[in-house]
């Protein structure tokens, strides 16, 4: 996204990792198609593993080389799901609370106002 001018005048910058007022949004039409991803992946690579096929397997889901073929094995599921494809971005205004959603992923949002002051840091995960 980069930068969000909020309806307050202040500006949302997401230019680094582990924003306390960014998240991800998931919705319940993609929960299933994240989950089976992430198995049939699991299953694929366990397969391809019990066949002696790991290297075949990488190689099919990742353009090797540059891709490692010696990482492990959760490192290269990591890699193959993607969530962000499905999830749609947060971000609270840190100087007055409101919610600004993506509008699906369009990297265009929607403000939120919240209902009382009390509430800032919705996403700063405690
Ligand atoms: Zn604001």
């Amino acid at each position: 996204m980069g930068k969000l001018k909020c309806k307050c005048g202040h500006i949302i910058v997401d230019q680094t990792d582990n924003l306390e007022y960014k998240g991800y949004i998931l919705p319940d039409v993609f929960v299933d198609d994240v989950s089976l991803n992430l198995t049939n992946n699991i299953d694929s690579l366990l397969d391809a593993i019990n066949n002696g096929k790991r290297i075949e397997w990488i190689k099919k889901h990742f353009n090797v080389p540059p891709y490692p073929t010696d990482l492990k094995e959760s490192s290269m599921i990591h890699d193959l799901i993607n969530v962000t494809d499905k999830t749609q971005d947060i971000f609270e205004c840190e100087n007055c609370g409101r919610i600004a959603i993506e509008i699906g992923k369009t990297n265009k949002f929607k403000f939120f106002s919240p209902e009382s002051d009390d509430n800032k840091g919705i996403l700063n995960g405690n």
